[in-house]
């Protein structure tokens, strides 16, 4: 689950750093759409199950924020 972490480091480098109004989906590098196929593809292996599954609800949680802020799924 810490690895979910990581995910959010491509949003420390955005600049700036924090956009409640920016959708993460499709901005940041590790939030478009192969990674998160791959992070889907990795739920299927045992010892990174968790891994992708926190990835998967991560990219879930910021897709939700930017259709509550700009009312569509990703950028
Ligand atoms: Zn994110």
């Amino acid at each position: 689950m810490i690895a979910t972490m990581i995910v959010d480091i491509d949003h420390l480098l955005a600049n700036p750093i924090y956009d409640p109004l920016r959708c993460s989906i499709g901005f940041h590098p590790l939030h478009e759409f192969i990674p998160i196929i791959i992070y889907g593809v990795i739920c299927f292996f045992k010892p990174l199950r968790y891994v992708g599954i926190g990835l998967i609800i991560h990219m879930a949680l910021d897709s939700i924020d930017c259709m509550v802020s700009n009312g569509v799924w990703y950028v």
